[in-house]
C-alpha cells in the first residue's frame, strides 16, 4: 500500500522547495530511519519507505506536477515502485547516486572507479550568525556514524568463528523468482542474508552480527567568510565506511560528511547575495535639510551623507560594507533604505513651528503610478551594480 500522507509533508519540505533542497532533505531522513541505526523499529522502517516513495515522485519534475495538481489520486495509474514491499538494500541501490554510496553507479563518481567500494555520504547542520559570516567559523559538530565494529572486525561472526555460504541463494546474495504466473524472473535480494551472501551462525555479541556499530563522532568544522545558507562543507572521508555487503572488514573508501550551513537572520540587516540592506529611518528635517548619518554596520560604523530633499525610499550604497564573497576578495555593499519617520507626537512650540511652515508649502503630487514601486527601485538598485 503506497502511503496517503502528503509527499511535502514526509521530506519536511515546502511546496516550492527547489529539486537539491527535495534531495538534500530525502538524503537526511533517510539515512535517520536507516534501519541500520533504528535495529527492529518498524515505524522507523515505514517511514524510511514512505520517504522513497515521496521522493521518487517530488524527485521527478512529471510526477511532481501531477501530483501538485490531483494529489495522490493522480498519480494511481503512473507506474512506480511499491516501497512496502522492497528491501531497504533495494531501495538503497536506487538512489545511489544521492548516498554517494559505492556498489552501483553512483561510487564511480569519485573515487570509486574500478570497483572500489565506497561508504555512505553523511549529513549534519550547524548555524552561524550573520556576523559570522565576515571571517567565518568554527563549529564542533557532533553525528553519528557505523563504523567496523572493532570486535569482529567487520564480519559479524563471533571471533574465533566464521560466517558461512548462504543456502538459499548460494552464497550469490540475489535469488531468482517467477513474476506474473511464470511470465518474467525477477532477481531480487536474497531475502535470508540480505544480499551479503553468507550467513552468520554464531553473532558478534558487540554488532549483533551486522558488522557495523553506531558511534558518535566530534570534529570541528571550519566554516568559510562569505558562506550563504544552505551550502555545505565537505569532510572528506568522514562519513562512513563501505557496507558489510561491499566489504565486510570496510576495506575501500569512506564516504563524506557534509556540513550544512544555516545562517540565522538578522534583527537589523536582510541580505541579499553579498549585500546587506538596512532600513535607514530619518526625519522630515533631516530628509528636507539634508544631513550626515551614522549607521551601524555589521563591522563598525559608516556614514552616510543624506542630500536636502531626499524621498522616502531613497537608496544610498556604502561600497564593501556588505559581507565577503565566498569565492573572491570582494566584499558585497551596504544598502540603507530610507524611512522617512513621522512623529506621533508634537510639542506645542513644534505644532507652531509647523504650522507656520505648513502656511508656506506647495506640495506637488505626481501620480504614483508612473513611478516604479518602492520594492521594484530596491530590486534594480541592488542588483544594477
Ligand atoms: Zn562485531
Ligand atoms: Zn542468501
Amino acid at each position: 500500500m503506497a502511503t496517503t500522507r502528503d509527499y511535502y509533508e514526509i521530506l519536511s519540505v515546502e511546496r516550492t522547495a527547489s529539486g537539491d533542497e527535495i534531495k538534500r532533505s530525502y538524503r537526511r531522513l533517510a539515512m535517520k530511519y536507516h534501519p541500520d541505526r533504528n535495529p527492529d523499529d518498524a515505524v522507523a522502517e515505514t517511514r524510511f519507505k514512505e520517504c522513497a516513495e515521496a521522493y521518487e515522485v517530488l524527485s521527478d519534475p512529471d510526477k511532481r506536477s501531477v501530483y501538485d495538481k490531483y494529489g495522490h489520486a493522480g498519480l494511481r495509474s503512473t507506474p512506480g515502485h511499491d516501497f512496502n514491499s522492497m528491501h531497504v538494500e533495494d531501495i538503497f541501490s536506487m538512489f545511489n547516486d544521492i548516498f554517494g554510496g559505492g556498489g552501483g553507479g553512483g561510487g564511480a563518481r569519485r573515487g570509486g572507479r574500478g570497483g572500489v567500494p565506497r561508504g555512505y555520504d553523511l549529513e549534519t547542520e550547524v548555524e552561524i550568525t550573520l556576523e559570522e559570516v565576515l571571517d567565518g567559523a568554527e563549529r564542533e559538530v557532533d553525528f553519528k556514524r557505523l563504523d567496523v565494529c572493532q570486535t569482529c572486525t567487520g564480519t559479524g561472526a563471533k571471533p574465533g568463528t566464521k560466517a558461512q555460504s548462504c543456502q538459499t541463494c548460494g552464497g550469490q546474495g540475489k535469488v531468482a523468482q517467477a513474476g506474473f504466473g511464470g511470465m518474467f524472473r525477477m532477481v531480487t535480494t536474497c531475502p535470508d542474508c540480505r544480499g551479503s551472501g553468507t550467513i552468520i551462525v554464531d553473532k558478534c555479541a558487540d554488532c549483533r552480527g551486522s558488522g557495523r556499530v553506531s558511534v558518535r563522532r566530534r570534529l570541528t568544522v571550519r566554516i568559510p567568510p562569505g558562506v550563504r545558507s544552505g551550502q555545505a562543507v565537505r569532510l572528506t572521508g568522514e562519513g562512513e565506511p563501505p557496507r558489510p555487503e561491499q566489504s565486510p572488514t570496510g576495506q575501500g573508501i569512506r564516504g563524506d560528511l557534509h556540513v550544512v550551513v544555516r545562517v540565522k537572520a538578522h534583527k537589523r540587516f536582510e541580505r541579499d547575495g553579498d549585500h546587506l540592506l538596512i532600513a535607514l529611518p530619518i526625519a522630515f528635517a533631516q530628509a528636507a535639510l539634508g544631513d550626515e548619518i551614522e549607521i551601524d554596520g555589521i563591522d563598525g560604523p559608516v556614514s552616510v551623507t543624506i542630500p536636502a530633499g531626499t524621498q522616502h525610499g531613497a537608496l544610498f550604497r556604502v561600497k564593501e560594507a556588505g559581507l565577503p564573497n565566498l569565492q573572491s576578495s570582494r566584499r558585497g555593499d551596504l544598502v540603507a533604505i530610507v524611512q522617512l519617520v513621522v512623529p506621533r507626537k508634537l510639542t506645542e512650540a513644534q505644532k507652531k513651528l509647523l504650522s507656520a511652515y505648513a502656511e508656506t508649502e506647495e506640495l506637488i503630487v505626481t501620480p504614483s503610478a508612473q513611478h516604479p514601486s518602492l520594492w521594484e527601485k530596491i530590486k534594480d538598485a541592488v542588483t544594477g551594480g
